[in-house]
């Protein structure tokens, strides 16, 4: 059934929630990973894009109920980098390593005014030709103009579930309407925008997996992570199973087959079971590889969930698993920009 589908979709075409449904429903997991690998190559080649990201600071004011970095985590030590580490960290990824893009990522932290994240990308783009993504949650408007204006080109918001009640039951004082406004600001300025979702979030079904591909689908995003939940002990979300990988992977084909071009990251917390699993992952999809910058002192604080940033290699040694494994699976490094390959416009 998944096969007749396949063939006979035009794929440039507005997927239904019950075609999306069929694919993740059906036990053809090998035939939809491989349709996926095709479709990765047909429309965004070969090239996979090295990305490294500087986790700036850990503090949040808001309170997910399955990250670490929650609020009410009270175990957690804090930490923040200044301006200035953030713009030699960064310029460091592109001397150093030859990498072009750098993601700035954090908790929601207000310390960081509108104005000194704007300093710091300015800084970053007076020094280097690297293009800025930025992970730092729901701002203002008015904020996110600024930081676009200081010359930042994507931002990084995942929306985790796309529905409503799902949502606000794991989004305390969050609202949903609110995030999707957010990333529609985002594309608004002109950003490269950056959605996404966790696959196994409790009371989530397969359902709501279609449902949010066919959400996101109508984002048109330029980029899209799917990762896995893997439950922290500090938060309520304690006694929760981790989200399947191979599920994980599944949707991660699915939503490249459906959404054709977006960047899709391996993404790190997929890692947590194992290298293969990332390497499934870019044989069935995905396109992109983030690499950890943030600094040895701090970087284990930075745990969104347990065991993330445990390794305690170096970045250089980081960076040569990373090309080991493109170039193990055939594929090319590429340390570019790796922009946007656009998103559907073409969609009729
Ligand atoms: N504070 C910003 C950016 C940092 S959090 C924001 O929330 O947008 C980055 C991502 O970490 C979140 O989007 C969420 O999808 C992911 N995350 C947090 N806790 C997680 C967990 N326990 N398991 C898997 N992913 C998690
Ligand atoms: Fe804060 Fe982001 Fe974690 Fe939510 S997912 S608690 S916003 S760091």
């Amino acid at each position: 059934m998944v096969k007749e589908l396949l063939n006979r979709k035009i794929l440039d075409t507005l997927w239904q929630p019950e075609e999306i449904f069929m694919l993740i429903n059906s036990d053809e997991d090998d035939y939809i990973l491989n349709y996926a690998d095709s479709v990765r190559k047909q429309y965004v080649g070969d090239e996979i894009h090295i990305r490294g990201i500087i986790e700036f600071s850990n503090y949040c004011s808001m309170n997910c109920l399955y990250c670490g970095l929650r609020r009410d985590n009270t175990k957690i030590i804090r930490y923040r980098l200044m301006p200035e580490d953030i713009i030699n960290l960064a310029v460091g990824i592109k001397n150093d390593f030859g990498i072009s893009t750098v993601v700035l990522q954090s908790g929601e932290d207000n310390y960081y005014t509108p104005k000194m994240l704007a300093g710091i990308i300015r800084e970053i783009k007076n020094q280097t030709d690297m293009a800025v993504t930025v992970s730092i949650g729901e701002r203002p408007d008015e904020d996110y103009n600024i930081i676009k204006e200081a010359g930042a080109d994507r931002f990084l918001l995942k929306q985790e579930t796309f529905n409503k009640e799902l949502y606000h039951s794991l989004h305390p004082g969050a609202s949903f309407e609110n995030r999707i406004r957010c990333i529609q600001t985002i594309k608004r300025l002109g950003y490269q925008a950056g959605s996404g979702i966790i696959v196994g979030l409790p009371g989530q079904n397969i359902k709501h997996l279609a449902h949010d591909i066919f959400e996101m689908q109508k984002i048109k995003p330029d980029m899209a992570s799917i990762s896995p939940l893997i439950p922290h002990p500090n938060t309520p979300l304690s006694d929760f199973p981790t989200g399947n990988p191979k599920l994980t992977i599944k949707t991660t084909a699915i939503a490249r087959i459906v959404m054709r071009t977006p960047n899709i990251p391996v993404t790190t917390a997929l890692g947590v079971f194992g290298t293969e699993f990332q390497t499934e992952s870019l044989k069935a999809g995905a396109n992109v590889i983030m690499i950890n910058f943030t600094p040895e002192d701090v970087k284990e604080l930075y745990e969104i969930y347990p065991g993330k940033n445990k390794q305690k290699k170096p970045p250089s040694m980081l960076v040569e698993k990373v090309r080991n494994m493109i170039l193990s699976i055939n594929r090319i490094v590429n340390t570019g920009r790796g922009d946007s390959y656009g998103f559907g416009d073409e969609i009729k």
